[in-house]
C-alpha cells in the first residue's frame, strides 16, 4: 500500500480505500468524496477583494481612484478621484493588480484595488 490516501474524516482511522469516486472507511462505514479535501483551496481562489478602506468590491461597481497613479508607457497620470464604471475582478491579477476596467482616457488597464474607492 504506497498509495497515501487521506485519514477518516470522522473517526480519523487510516485504513481508507477508494470505491470508485469516494473514499470509504472500514471502520466507521463513512464515505465521502475526495472533493471535499479540496475545499480550502476553492475557498482560497474566491477570495473577496477588498478596496483601499476595506469594502467588498464585486463586478459591475463604480469605483475611484484615491490617489494619482502614474502609467508606465502611456507617459500620462490616472488623477485622485478618477471614476472607473464597471470594473471587474480579477482571480489571479499579476503583481496585486486585481481589477480590471476601462479608465476615461487610458482605455483598458489592470488596477491594484488598494488603490480605489467604491463609489
Ligand atoms: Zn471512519
Amino acid at each position: 500500500m504506497s498509495d497515501q490516501l487521506p485519514a477518516c474524516p470522522e473517526c480519523s482511522e487510516e485504513y481508507t480505500y477508494e470505491s470508485g469516486a469516494l473514499f470509504v472507511c472500514p471502520m466507521c462505514g463513512h464515505e465521502w468524496s475526495p472533493a471535499i479535501a479540496d475545499e480550502a483551496d476553492t475557498a482560497l481562489s474566491g477570495a473577496v477583494i477588498r478596496d483601499a478602506v476595506g469594502n467588498v468590491l464585486t463586478d459591475g461597481d463604480t469605483v475611484t481612484v484615491v490617489k494619482d497613479l502614474k502609467v508606465k508607457g502611456a507617459g500620462g497620470t490616472i488623477k485622485v478621484g478618477t471614476k472607473v464604471t464597471d470594473i471587474r475582478l480579477l482571480e489571479d491579477g499579476v503583481d496585486g493588480h486585481d481589477i480590471d476596467a476601462r479608465v476615461p482616457g487610458f482605455g483598458n488597464m489592470q488596477l491594484k484595488s488598494s488603490v480605489v474607492k467604491k463609489a
